[in-house]
């Protein structure tokens, strides 16, 4: 905290992991005789830039670019690109600093990293977006490659901007190399189910939730935040399993239809015309819109799923959830859940699904977008789909697994993190001091 003040996101995220690997610590010293923790906390490097580029009236803009490079130990950094005026160090670190463990668990061959930029692509129109991204990339350009750094995308940033940055990045390489990016478009090396995929995921590790219990999806009531690209998948494939969606927002509301939502509206809202869930209610006359993303953690459910971002659902919010009732709350976002909310439903006994076991469906299927690039090959989405099962039913059964073996049966946080953590730091070491 001395060395980077004013980094409250990522010590967040560093509080928690540390945390969770204490028992680890405690059993194997020599985890402390060779420093792990204050190496695995520092960057390999972080690289900031400007991105310049003109607006649809002629003015010039200015926004501040980041990358950064968090730990190559077990492969080529890997983790997707943000924009969003919330963009800052902090931000990029703990996404970075997360990515590393997310990455570890998916069993695929890839290091942690994370970039993005202040940017807001709310209200730009496509030339303005193309021109960012174009800008982005020049320098970007400079510090990634299919077998050094692989970004992807995350909030703001999605087909339409990684097809840009590729369009780019192959212009300034003259080369045509498809693994430096995933995310692509399908007709030009992006992999079938990559889109799905971080939703699908998430649904798949709560169906092997609800197993152990002997339970199953159909039939419950989910309320699921966000209507990106997160959201719009779990919807999808928990619809697809018979649960009932009742709830899904952005950040300025959020809609609500206890007899379920429709995807379609929310689809072509969203994807499409890139407008407001507000309007779904308008649509729809017999859903609710409320105002204050927030207020969707009111909505009483059996399954809670934070899609949205970091942060959005507090120890309040989380107090509510369980006076209602909820039996699993599972992260599809980056640590949207408060340390506070996290103590509390670990005390309620709730289910708790950690973001980077829930979510690494994407990251993972973001692997296998490079291993179809680098074999030239492309598959089929029944073999994409199949390999993301099996992956997300692995996560879960080594972060239960983690969870026993230090003596903390059923707390998948600590599991996660643990699965991760000793992937890692045993990589390094054998790396030596480096
Ligand atoms: P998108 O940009 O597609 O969607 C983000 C959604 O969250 C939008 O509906 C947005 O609403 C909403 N949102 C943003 N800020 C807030 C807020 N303060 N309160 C409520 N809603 C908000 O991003 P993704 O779906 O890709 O990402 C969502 C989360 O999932 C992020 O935490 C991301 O890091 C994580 N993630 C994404 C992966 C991926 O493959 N895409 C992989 C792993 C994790 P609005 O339009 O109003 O801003």
């Amino acid at each position: 905290k001395e060395k980077d003040p004013n980094q409250e996101e990522f010590h967040q995220a560093v509080y928690v992991i540390f945390k969770s690997i204490k028992p680890v610590l405690v059993k194997n010293p020599h985890y402390i005789h060779h420093n792990i923790l204050e190496r695995i906390v520092e960057p390999e490097r972080l690289i900031t830039f400007r991105v310049p580029w003109v607006d649809d009236q002629g003015n010039i803009q200015v926004n501040r670019g980041y990358r950064v490079q968090f730990n190559s130990a077990i492969g080529p950094y890997k983790g997707g690109l943000r924009f969003h005026p919330s963009v800052n160090t902090s931000i990029i670190k703990f996404l970075g600093f997360e990515q590393i463990f997310k990455n570890a668990l998916t069993g695929q061959p890839i290091g942690g990293g994370k970039g993005g930029a202040d940017f807001d692509p709310k209200g730009k129109s496509d030339g303005e977006i193309m021109r960012f991204c174009q800008s982005y990339m020049m320098e970007l350009a400079n510090h990634i490659g299919p077998d050094t750094d692989v970004p992807a995308g995350d909030i703001g940033v999605g087909a339409r901007e990684i097809g840009y940055m590729f369009g780019q990045y192959k212009k300034i390489k003259r080369s045509f190399e498809a693994g430096v990016l995933t995310g692509k478009g399908l007709l030009y090396g992006g992999s079938l189910a990559r889109k799905e995929a971080t939703g699908y995921g998430a649904i798949y590790f709560v169906k092997e939730m609800l197993n152990d219990q002997g339970q199953s999806i159909a039939g419950k009531n989910v309320v699921i935040s966000g209507s990106g690209n997160v959201s719009i998948y779990a919807i999808e494939k928990a619809m697809e399993l018979g649960a009932n969606v009742i709830a899904c927002s952005d950040s300025g509301g959020y809609i609500y239809d206890p007899d379920g939502i429709n995807l379609d509206t929310v689809k072509q809202l969203k994807e499409v015309q890139r407008r407001r869930i507000s309007e779904y209610a308008l649509i729809h006359p017999s859903a609710t819109y409320m105002e204050g993303s927030s207020g969707i953690w009111s909505i009483p459910c059996d399954i809670a799923l934070p899609c949205a971002t970091q942060n959005e659902l507090d120890g309040k919010a989380a107090k509510t959830l369980v006076e209602n009732g909820v039996k699993i709350v599972a992260e599809g976002a980056n640590m949207p859940s408060t340390a506070d909310a996290i103590a509390l439903f670990l005390e309620s006994n709730i289910l708790f699904g950690p973001a980077k076991a829930v979510n690494a469906g994407g990251v993972a299927v973001s692997a296998l977008e490079m291993g179809q690039n680098s074999s030239r090959m492309a598959w089929t989405f029944e073999e994409v789909d199949k390999k993301l099962q099996q992956i997300m039913k692995d996560i879960y059964q080594n972060s239960v697994q983690a969870a026993e073996a230090y003596h903390k049966p059923g707390n998948l946080i600590s599991g996660a993190s643990i699965a991760g953590f000793t992937k890692v730091a045993d990589a390094m070491i054998e790396q030596g001091v480096i």
